[in-house]
């Protein structure tokens, strides 16, 4: 099989990644509930993985780096904690179901800053307009659809002057496209551990400034268990329940094997991929590419649309060819909206550190066999 979903999940792991999980199975138990030996290789995974992740993302304290189960978690966390019901909302429209739905679930008064695809300046204006009187805003780092990448320092520069506090979704860019939390100075950035960061499935990030974060279950931490209260500090404000620790032991290896090759290469190696394959569609008048212009403006995902086909039937045929990729709405009827792809959806190609310049090529000539 050829896998281009990895904007679904990072299927293809370091070896590493495998080890340490079944390695945490073997010797690890729950860490903060005692001074035994499996209990306190726990609590230093957990430490170990926190120091890496706050170091990759310029974290100054590594209590602010939070586990979670996913980012979709940590989306909820972050906007439970901001926004009230009726509260207005600026969210860029891009956003996947992971900002929409929790935002409507809330009931608040989500204003969408629209803007073509791959033009930052006219999302920059949109925020730029919208945000007066907002409580909070949300910026996708990345689309899931269309690998497009949003100004999200501009957008958190004019969050800053506004007095708006900014939630960054980075489930998209975590372990490619930099992000500098501190720099950027939003309240929240959530990923999830197991796309780019290269761990497994039921692992996430949310990387918080402490005065805004507020629980969203609450029970056992292992610490000031007197107390009715959850814990004021963090991370245990925002971390009970059993940890998930194969799975944080496992996201530790994958952002160790980042840090080996840098995310900057990881990055240049995706576009190429992403280059290579677009090159061999380039000349087929059936095949559209969302191909951004400013090959800086996208990283290593791409829509593809083929004339007549539906493109559920596209990725089945596709899939019969051995190739993996995703088709229809990729959970992110606003992104299709605004980039006028709601009524069709699209066939998404994703690319990896694992993916080969061979692969890409072969999957271009299967979408032409197609076409
Ligand atoms: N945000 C974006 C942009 C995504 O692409 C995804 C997943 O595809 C999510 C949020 C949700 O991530 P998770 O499945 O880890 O909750």
């Amino acid at each position: 099989m050829i896998y281009l979903d990895s904007a679904a999940t990072s299927f293809l792991k370091p070896a590493t990644v495998r080890y340490a999980v079944s390695e945490a199975m073997r010797t690890m138990s729950s860490p903060g509930r005692g001074g035994y030996e499996s209990a306190m290789r726990a609590a230093d995974t957990l430490l170990d993985c926190r120091l890496a992740l706050a170091d990759l993302f310029c974290v100054r304290d590594p209590a602010h780096v939070v586990f979670t189960s996913s980012a979709t978690h940590g989306l909820n966390i972050a906007i439970r904690s901001l926004v009230k019901p009726g509260d207005r909302v600026v969210i860029s429209g891009y956003e996947h179901n992971a900002v929409w739905r929790p935002l409507h679930g809330l009931g608040a008064d989500i204003r969408v800053a629209r803007a073509p695809l791959f033009q930052p300046e006219d999302m920059v204006q949109a925020f730029r307009e919208l945000l007066p009187g907002a409580k909070a805003a949300v910026c996708t780092q990345v689309s899931n659809v269309f690998g497009y990448i949003l100004p999200v320092e501009r957008i958190g520069s004019l969050c800053r002057e506004q007095g708006v506090p900014l939630i960054v979704d980075a489930a998209q860019s975590a372990g490619t496209v930099g992000l500098d939390f501190d720099a950027l100075g939003c309240a929240f950035a959530a990923m999830p551990g197991h796309k780019g960061l290269l761990g497994p499935q039921g692992t996430g990030v949310l990387l918080c400034r402490d005065e805004a974060a507020a629980p969203l279950f609450y029970g056992g931490t292992g610490s000031q268990s007197q107390e009715a209260f959850m814990p004021e500090f963090l991370p245990d404000r925002l971390e009970p329940g059993t940890h998930n620790v194969p799975g944080v032991a496992g996201l530790l290896a994958g952002v160790k094997w980042l840090q080996q090759r840098s995310c900057p290469a990881i990055l240049a190696h995706e576009r190429e991929l992403l280059g290579e394959f677009c090159k061999r569609l380039a000349g087929a008048d059936n095949v559209r590419l969302f191909r951004a212009e400013d090959p800086q403006t996208q990283a290593g995902v791409v829509s593809v649309q083929v004339d007549g086909m539906d493109c559920e039937e596209a990725a089945a045929k596709l899939a019969e060819r051995g190739i993996a990729v995703r088709a229809g709405l990729h959970c992110a009827p606003l992104a299709h909206e605004t980039a006028g792809t709601l009524s069709s959806g699209t066939v998404r190609f994703s690319f990896s550190p694992f993916n080969t310049r061979r692969e890409a090529l072969t999957a271009a000539e299967a979408l032409l066999a197609l076409a």
